[in-house]
């Protein structure tokens, strides 16, 4: 199938979860990953009406975002190093792959240089998974005060990328501990933090991560295929 079938189709389902679960489909925003993939690849994505792609490598992003003519909305997604962060300014709308305070703090500064706000999500590591970024759910709470302090960062939710499991329903309590999180931190009324979003479920879990809440999915292969590096 082709990019655009692939998409119609992932609206579908995306409409029919929330029909399931009575939730506005257009409370849940589809972000396709578009990592390792062409800008070719975005650019047909986008004709078949995708607006928002995430990448997870700087570098690349900034080579694609070069090629792709179109008006996209980029999400960064991925692992982010400090000393990167200058390369994303001006460039994409969200971060959700905020996971400590010194990067919290190099993003304010970057954004402050134009005088911008950057909008950004906290990464939970909720499997406490060595391999993957995150902060831990104890730290949770304490990264937040400490981020939402910074004049040019806004929290707009958290994100998470759960342990990998072939069945999607024992993905399930990791995506109802995230939204528990988040309505902790939502009761704590931290000025300006927002829960609005949580960004979870990828191709094989987002139906799951849906009837649990999540306002962001990632899905990447459901729509361009296998990556191969
Ligand atoms: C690659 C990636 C995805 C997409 O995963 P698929 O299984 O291909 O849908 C989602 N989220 C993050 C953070 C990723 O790095």
């Amino acid at each position: 199938m082709g990019i655009a079938e692939n998409i119609a189709q992932i609206r579908e389902q995306i409409t029919a979860c929330c029909v399931r679960r009575q939730r506005d489909p257009a409370s849940v925003r589809l972000v396709a990953v578009s990592k390792v993939k062409p800008a070719a690849m975005v650019e047909e994505a986008f004709l078949a009406g995708q607006t928002i792609f995430g990448e997870s490598y700087v570098q690349e992003f900034g080579e694609k975002a070069a090629q792709v003519k179109q008006p996209v909305e980029w999400h960064f997604i991925g692992h982010l190093q400090s000393n990167k962060v200058k390369y994303l300014r001006g460039m994409v709308s969200l971060i959700h792959s905020v996971d400590r305070l010194s990067l919290a703090q190099e993003i304010d500064r970057q954004w402050g240089k134009d005088g911008k706000t950057a909008n950004v999500l906290i990464q939970v590591n909720l499997g406490e998974e060595e391999s993957k970024s995150g902060t831990t759910s104890q730290e949770l709470v304490s990264l937040v005060g400490q981020v939402a302090q910074l004049e040019h960062v806004r929290i707009r939710g958290l994100m998470a990328l759960p342990p990998w499991l072939e069945d999607p329903e024992e993905v399930r309590p990791y995506f109802r501990e995230l939204r528990s999180l988040a309505q902790e931190i939502q009761s704590l009324k931290l000025p300006g933090v927002e829960m609005q979003e949580l960004s979870m479920g990828m191709s094989h879990d987002f139906a799951v991560a849906i009837e649990e809440g999540a306002t962001l999915v990632r899905i990447g292969t459901a729509i361009f295929g296998e990556r191969h590096r």
